[in-house]
């Protein structure tokens, strides 16, 4: 389908961009989800904001021991990143799990926060490195956690006159492992279920455990249970397996045309052991 004409501005600041955001226009990234939204007329936005030009978000750097990911960097850019493989492991390996190489190549991290798709790969990696979210608008900016942002299904913290500017995670420290799993749904590559594991390890115990949750439920969430399950262990396959059994505790499992709400808690506790096992095995 064709979507309904709208206007289009294509800014080339940060500021510019925010004065028409705030005036009610739509941003546009990578085009990703919103162009076919738009075609599908689920989404019929009058003006869109294009933020490609907007060269003082696309970056990736370190600074006071924390890592800066600009909105605009695309999932291809964080994939083949030498600091985040360096430093953040996690973010590079999840950004490649995303879709396939055209759809990494034009969206953006931005894009995919703010359009909290319950199925999206990015909000695990978040909750598990518990990543904050920069937001801007033209009056200033606020950082929020990763759990408070995502408030629901395609529903995040983000004001009409917001824009996401930047993603922020610390370096990992110590004997700190970090490994993504999902199962995809094979046409789209969306996550059925994907368990992102970052596990810390000191004198031979756990000392840290973070488990990011995505597909399982209708927003994602740290699995706290699990992840109280496993501080102290050793990490032997019997106590994995117990904490990854808490993965799906208490939460209102979805069911759709893949998967019943039955089998994504079977796979959150498979995907999670394997989460876990792996990052286990890297925190060396
Ligand atoms: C075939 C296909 C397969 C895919 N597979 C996967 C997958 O396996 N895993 C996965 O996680 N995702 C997948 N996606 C989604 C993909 O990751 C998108 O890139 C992402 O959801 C949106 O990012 P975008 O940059 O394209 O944003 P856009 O589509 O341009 O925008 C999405 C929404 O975010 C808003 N927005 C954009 N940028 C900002 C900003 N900086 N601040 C505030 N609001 C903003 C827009 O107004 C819109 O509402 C797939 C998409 C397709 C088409």
């Amino acid at each position: 389908m064709i979507p309904a004409s709208f206007e289009y501005t294509a800014p080339t600041t940060l500021k510019e961009a925010l004065a028409l955001i705030g005036d009610g226009g739509k941003p546009l990234a990578g085009g990703m989800s919103l162009i076919p939204m738009m075609k599908l007329r689920l989404a019929n936005p009058e003006h869109l904001i294009d933020l490609n030009r907007i060269a003082e978000l696309n970056y990736i750097r370190e600074a006071s021991g924390e890592l800066h990911i600009g909105a605009n960097a695309t999932h291809y850019d964080i994939e083949i990143s030498p600091l985040l493989m360096g430093k953040c492991p996690l973010l590079a390996e999840t950004a490649a799990a995303i879709g396939d190489i055209q759809v990494r190549n034009r969206g953006t991290i931005g894009g995919s926060v703010a359009h909290a798709d319950p199925s999206a790969d990015y909000p695990a990696a978040l909750q598990a490195l518990e990543a904050k979210i920069v937001l801007a608008s033209s009056s200033g900016t606020r950082t929020v956690s990763t759990a408070d942002f995502f408030v629901d299904t395609f529903t995040t913290a983000l004001e009409p006159e917001e824009l996401v500017t930047e993603i922020v995670v610390p370096v990992e420290a110590g004997l700190t492992g970090t490994s993504y799993q999902k199962f995809l749904q094979p046409a789209s590559g969306f996550a059925i279920v994907g368990i992102a594991a970052r596990i810390r390890r000191e004198a031979g115990k756990i000392a840290l455990a973070r488990l990011g949750v995505t597909g399982v439920g209708g927003n994602s969430y740290r699995a706290a249970k699990a992840e109280k399950a496993l501080e102290g262990k050793a990490g032997s396959d019997a106590e994995i397996a117990a904490a990854a059994a808490l993965i799906g505790d208490g939460i209102e499992a979805g069911a759709d045309l893949h998967a019943s709400a039955a089998f994504r808690l079977h796979l959150a506790a498979n995907y999670g052991a394997r989460a876990i096992r792996a990052a286990l095995s890297r925190s060396v």
